[in-house]
């Protein structure tokens, strides 16, 4: 069969999606690219925002047409979105075959090929420590040659309360550190470079669910760490996204001590003032936080740092933002996703008033992406007349005639290619100018 899969939202959802098309080729079925040539068409969905359900709705809601033309087609809803509302989506979307949960990824071969046999509307949200089984498969055409992904965790215990994910993903479970070893190994035996371990709470790895922070010499994802470290033909190795209370000394040292793990860590801030971060329901506060970023600053002096901010929580006060941008220019973000906050149908604070006007939180929104982007140009002019090594990417996206790579600490280098020049090596660059989000050098 031929099979389209449509993703939306974050790059776990990214992964997944990868996971789906692997299972599917190896059980001999075919990705296709466009909707028209598809006998499945797989929507993989988020609920991180009322408005990326409704697109999803919309876009599915369309394939109407399609099915009324090819009556076989079998249209499926995976992802959070399937996974919130469940059989209530068939209310909605009649022409939908079928609504598989997220805690079910393992099993979308099996289900496609029996609704292909017997049409009937099938949902399946069940919660299932299986689907660790199904979060190994690759399909390289999806995340490219010299990058790899490996989702080495799923769901959340944590329960923030703007957040919609642990009511989506359900409780955090980790995958066996030899499963993830060896599917590292495959990657890079296909010629994969760089890894990227991905998790809700990617530094919670095998601490068994556990929310408090771990004693200081106790890190499962640190012992992860220093194992891939050791793979031959990796060159280096990135993770994403990390709650600040996980990072305790031994997973710092661990971090130092490895070469291929890459300095440029992104640590969610969400608020920089204590009284929104305990309505938000984080677990910790300002003053731990900057513990936790001078304590990695000292192991790694060229370390970066990106983040995640939300503006306009409710009740958040003029003073509440301020302490947000003062702690972002004291940490000096090289990066940050800053999020408007809007309330996310089922969590915690949906259920309290959305207070902070929308102009509010536009104006505070600007203020902080002003002083990002007067930060990263300040930050990127003082790497002029420097030397930095880059793993080399491939063409520039928007001049095939250059090429790009990324430092360790994920800064993005422009260069005139030579012969023989190969994505996924390391290369020197001689950095000449500093844009505004990017640099510009030459190969040496
Ligand atoms: S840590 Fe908080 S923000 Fe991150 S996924 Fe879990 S509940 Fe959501």
């Amino acid at each position: 069969m031929n099979v389209f899969i449509k993703t939306y939202g974050c790059q776990m959802n990214e992964r997944d999606s990868e996971a789906f098309a692997g299972m599917l080729v190896k059980a001999g079925h075919t990705v296709v690219w466009s909707e028209e040539e598809a006998d499945v068409l797989l929507f993989n969905t988020c609920s991180v925002r009322e408005q990326a359900e409704r697109k999803a709705i919309g876009k599915i809601g369309y394939m109407k047409k399609l099915k009324a033309k090819k009556p076989d087609l079998v249209i499926g809803v995976m992802g959070c979105m399937a996974q919130r509302l469940g059989d209530k989506l068939f209310e909605e979307l009649p022409h939908l075959d079928f609504v598989l949960g997220t805690g079910q990824l393992h099993t979308i071969v099996p289900l496609i090929e029996s609704i292909r046999e017997d049409r009937r509307h099938v949902a399946n949200v069940a919660e299932s420590a299986a689907v660790l089984t199904g979060m190994g498969s690759h399909y390289a055409p999806m995340t490219g040659s010299w990058h790899g992904q490996i989702a080495i965790t799923r769901g959340c215990n944590r329960f923030c309360s703007y957040c919609i994910v642990p009511y989506v993903r359900g409780r955090e479970i980790s995958r066996e550190i030899g499963d993830v070893l060896d599917e590292a190994r495959m990657l890079v035996d296909q010629g994969c470079r760089e890894i990227m371990l991905l998790g809700q709470n990617v530094a919670a790895y095998g601490l068994g669910g556990n929310v408090n922070a771990p004693a200081p010499d106790h890190s499962p994802f640190a012992d992860l760490l220093a194992e891939m470290n050791k793979i031959e033909g990796l060159l280096r190795i990135r993770f994403t996204s990390p709650y600040p209370t996980y990072f305790n000394a031994k997973l710092i040292r661990t971090i130092a001590e490895c070469e291929k793990v890459c300095h440029n860590i992104h640590l969610p801030l969400q608020s920089g003032s204590d009284r929104i971060l305990k309505l938000m329901n984080r677990q910790y506060t300002r003053a731990s936080y900057m513990e936790v970023v001078n304590n990695i600053r000292a192991a790694l002096p060229d370390v970066t740092f990106s983040t995640d901010v939300i503006v306009g929580f409710p009740d958040e006060t003029h003073d509440d933002f301020l302490m947000t941008r003062d702690v972002m220019n004291e940490v000096g973000f090289d990066n940050s996703f800053i999020f408007k906050y809007s309330p996310r149908p089922g969590a915690k604070s949906s259920f309290v008033e959305d207070s902070v006007p929308q102009e509010v939180k536009e104006e505070r929104n600007q203020i902080l992406l002003g002083d990002l982007k007067n930060r990263v140009e300040a930050n990127l002019k003082q790497l002029v007349g420097s030397v930095q090594e880059v793993l080399v990417e491939g063409e520039s996206p928007r001049n095939p005639d250059r090429w790009c790579g990324k430092t360790g600490n994920s800064r993005l280098i422009h260069f005139e290619p030579d012969d023989g020049i190969q994505a996924g090596t390391l290369r020197k660059v001689l950095v000449k100018r500093a844009g505004t989000v990017s640099l510009s050098g030459e190969l040496i």
